[in-house]
């Protein structure tokens, strides 16, 4: 079985910056994707270098994946469920019972978000309805927004959102009704409060959002959505049972230079990371772990010459 230099678990924005770069090394590496991360969701990001009208999570990861093959990077598509190390050697064990076999891990498995099966909301996600204020606060100034989202979560969303606009109205749609304190601090600031399961997100043609259809019947109008439901997912079960370090919500924390995580041939890159979670961030860390492998690989190599 071949042993590759490197394998990275996760093709999304972190793991495919990271196997560009180190096939720009010629280094052996296997990118092991199971198609599913935040960057499959996104159908325009609109903070990025370079792309004022916005690029989607999907072109991105095609073309990336495209930039690392034509690189000789090893593409296979599998969920990785476990993974052990045996003396020098990493071994991983997809879904389809494959085995793989590496001296060094990058971990790039991301986050999970949390997204209950409401009908429309998936196609309007990343052009008319945002998860992430930092990256999309932007795009509703001066709007009409519907915050979709559960308890404290979707209120807190609410409070931040009125750096933006003021024409806010949250939607409760599950869990714990809000305590009065926060209810107050909701109706001082002029956001108009339900407490009632969604039963559609209204689309115009696009998909674009244009509000909100409750359980009662009730439609309610919206230039813009953003949803805050909370118990979003860190990816990070792999971690564990490689004997890596997470924090108590289950991030990663790693070296600032390197990427490099308490276990000296694991490194971890992207949304998994203890960071804001963004494009930019997760390119960035992932072209910083791969020089830090490639160090790996080059020190490995001398001391065998
Ligand atoms: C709707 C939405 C809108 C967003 N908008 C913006 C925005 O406008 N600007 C911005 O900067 N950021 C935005 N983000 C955040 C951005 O998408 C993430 O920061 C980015 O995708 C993180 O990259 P990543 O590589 O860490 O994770 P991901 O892109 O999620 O990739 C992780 C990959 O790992 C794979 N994987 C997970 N577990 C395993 C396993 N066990 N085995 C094999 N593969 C596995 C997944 O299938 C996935 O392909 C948005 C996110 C969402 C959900």
């Amino acid at each position: 079985m071949e042993v590759y230099e490197c394998i990275i678990v996760g093709g999304g924005i972190a793991g495919l910056q990271a196997a560009i770069q180190l096939g720009r090394y010629r280094h052996r590496v296997l990118v092991i994707d199971s198609n599913s991360g935040r960057s499959t969701l996104c159908r325009a990001y609109h903070n990025l270098l370079g792309w004022p009208e916005g690029i989607s999570g999907e072109v991105l990861r095609e073309r990336g994946r495209q930039q690392a093959e034509a690189l000789d990077v090893r593409f296979i598509t599998d969920e990785v469920v476990a993974a052990s190390k045996q003396g020098e050697t990493f071994r991983l064990i997809g879904k389809t019972g494959e085995v793989y076999e590496a001296k060094r891990i990058l971990l790039a498995t991301g986050v999970k978000d949390r997204i209950p099966p409401i009908p429309n909301l998936i196609p309007c996600l990343g052009t008319s309805i945002y998860v992430c204020p930092d990256c999309d606060g932007y795009e509703v100034t001066n709007k009409k927004v519907i915050v979709l989202g559960a308890g404290k979560t979707g209120a807190n969303m609410a409070l931040t959102l009125l750096y933006w606009t003021r024409d806010i109205t949250y939607v409760n749609h599950e869990g714990e009704p809000l305590s009065e304190e926060i209810e107050r601090k909701l109706q001082e600031q002029g956001i108009v409060y339900i407490y009632e399961p969604i039963e559609s997100v209204l689309v115009k043609q696009g998909p674009l959002f244009c509000g909100v259809r409750l359980q009662s019947g009730t439609e309610l109008s919206g230039e813009r959505g953003f949803i805050a439901f909370g118990n979003n997912q860190v990816n990070t079960d792999l971690a564990k049972q490689l004997g890596v370090e997470r924090l108590e919500n289950k991030h990663i924390p790693t070296d600032a230079r390197t990427k490099q995580t308490n276990v000296p041939t694991i490194w971890a890159a992207g949304d998994i990371g203890v960071h804001s979670e963004q494009v930019a961030i997760a390119m960035g860390e992932g072209a910083q772990a791969a020089i830090w492998i490639h160090k790996s690989i080059m020190a490995e190599k001398k001391k065998r010459t």
